[in-house]
């Protein structure tokens, strides 16, 4: 998921920093701590591993993710090269899909919490929902205002194949929805009710590049929804 949240006004992050969106309440999984997010974000790492994020219309991001084999071995190097990729598109979450990998495996990491989360199932989602603005690193140059709910809890395993539960608020809760979705080959695209509901970031918001708004950004909408 991206981190550019265009309406950002509300945005709390910068006056409670102390209280994480996403919690651990059951379990205590293998995350990206922080002497991992301090190597695996420097950056000769992150060139190293960093690959290209696919773009909305490659067939790895429509189709539902498999269940990987749990072997840390295997894992942890997928884990490395989702977390760099992230990293450079300045995302807070990303699912290995978005690498072109097939698996359901994604890594939740609003308020840096360094969640990976394999195969991640939604069993709580409180009825009560806000609309926010949400964005996707496969999904460059928009936004979408969409409803999600305002409380989830997400169980999943770690790398190591430990079980563990999550539970999200807010931009939490979407993160968390967000990357499910990804396994389940679902785009926050595919959610909304119309294209009216879809933006194109303004090219004023810092970091976005201004020539990537120019000219086809109505192609890059069509293209965005007509799946
Ligand atoms: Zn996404």
């Amino acid at each position: 998921m991206e981190s550019e949240q265009p309406l950002s006004e509300d945005d709390d992050r910068d006056t409670q920093p102390n209280e994480p969106r996403i919690r651990v309440t059951k379990g205590t999984p293998w995350v990206i701590d922080r002497g991992r997010r301090e190597r695996w974000s420097a950056p000769d790492f992150v060139t190293k591993h960093a690959v290209e994020v696919r773009q909305v219309g490659d067939p790895v991001l429509h189709a539902p993710g498999k269940k990987p084999r749990i072997d840390k071995k295997e894992l942890e190097p997928l884990v490395q090269r989702m977390f760099a990729s992230m990293v450079e598109a300045h995302g807070i979450g990303i699912a290995a899909p978005q690498i072109g990998v097939p698996l359901r495996v994604v890594i939740i990491d609003v308020d840096d919490v360094g969640i990976v989360a394999v195969n991640p199932e939604v069993d709580f989602q409180s009825a009560e929902v806000e609309e926010m603005s949400e964005g996707c690193l496969s999904v460059r140059g928009l936004y979408g205002m969409l409803e999600r709910p305002i409380l989830a809890r997400v169980s999943a395993i770690d790398i190591t194949g430990k079980k563990f539960t999550i539970e999200g608020e807010g931009l939490g809760t979407q993160c968390m929805l967000h990357e499910t979705d990804h396994t389940n080959g679902m785009l926050y695209v595919d959610r909304l009710r119309t294209r009216k509901d879809l933006f194109p970031v303004e090219p004023d918001e810092p970091g976005e590049e201004h020539h990537s708004l120019s000219g086809h950004t109505r192609e890059e909408m069509e293209r965005a929804t007509s799946r």
